[in-house]
């Protein structure tokens, strides 16, 4: 009989742009919580492959299991070692290496949404974050938390906004960090990635049941913030 959970686990799912990220960080601060950022793990990985000259444009999501090219990135990540470094944001560290600027770019973007069709790569990240997280005591953000690595949360969370609205905050993140890419590239990407998300056989982000929607346009990140916590009512916490 698996073991009751130690402290609280908070799950929020929701497409790319959706403000997962800030709203996990501030909400985590506030409950003094862990924060985990399960897309840093895909991207890490993304970020191996691209490093290895592995060619991700022949995986799609209906592609044959047996493709070589994705029995090599499920060996590469099996031979891979992430964790998160000490400090606030936590380093994702890639085999050791702090890569937590380098997967933020557009390219790894791109390569981390072609992988995560894959399903011997989620199998592999999914099992080490249901890991990480068992005990409790996390805000846990990415496409597939709130139903397949942490279906058990005590508060699951379906944080979105439109299409719109997501590909102009990348956009303006991106310009923030000095990275001079055109709305309509980012646009593009966004739907991209909301298309292989929604789309994949493998653990498609999905509204779990038991989810609360949360809407995220022209509203603050500490506005969304306390929208959740007013939802920690006393029979969840
Ligand atoms: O959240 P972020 O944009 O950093 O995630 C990068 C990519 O990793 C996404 O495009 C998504 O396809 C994938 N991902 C996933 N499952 C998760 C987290 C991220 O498939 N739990």
């Amino acid at each position: 009989m698996p073991s009751p959970r130690a402290e609280l686990l908070v799950a929020i799912d929701g497409p790319a742009g959706a403000g997962k990220s800030t709203v996990a960080k501030i909400l985590a601060e506030r409950l003094s919580l862990k924060m985990l950022d399960t897309g840093a793990m895909y991207r890490a990985v993304a970020l191996k492959c691209l490093r290895e000259q592995i060619d991700l444009s022949v995986i799609d999501d209906h592609g044959p299991t047996t493709l070589p090219t994705i029995d090599r990135v499920v060996a590469l990540t099996a031979a891979t070692y992430l964790e998160f470094g000490p400090g606030d944001p936590a380093p994702i560290l890639l085999d050791g290496e702090d890569v937590s600027g380098e997967i933020r770019s557009l390219e790894v973007s791109e390569a981390a949404s072609r992988i995560s069709v894959v399903p011997g790569v989620r199998r592999q990240l999914a099992g080490a974050q249901s890991r990480v997280v068992e005990q409790g005591g996390y805000v846990l953000e990415g496409r597939d938390v709130t139903t397949v690595v942490a279906p058990s949360a005590d508060l699951k969370i379906f944080l979105t906004a439109s299409i719109e609205e997501r590909a102009r905050r990348r956009w303006l993140e991106f310009h923030a960090k000095g990275m001079d890419v055109a709305l309509s590239k980012v646009v593009l990407e966004v739907v991209e990635r909301d298309w292989r998300d929604y789309k994949r056989d493998d653990s498609p982000l999905m509204l779990a049941v038991d989810a609360h929607i949360v809407e995220s346009y022209g509203k603050t990140p500490e506005d969304v913030t306390d929208e959740i916590v007013r939802l920690l009512t006393p029979d969840v916490v």
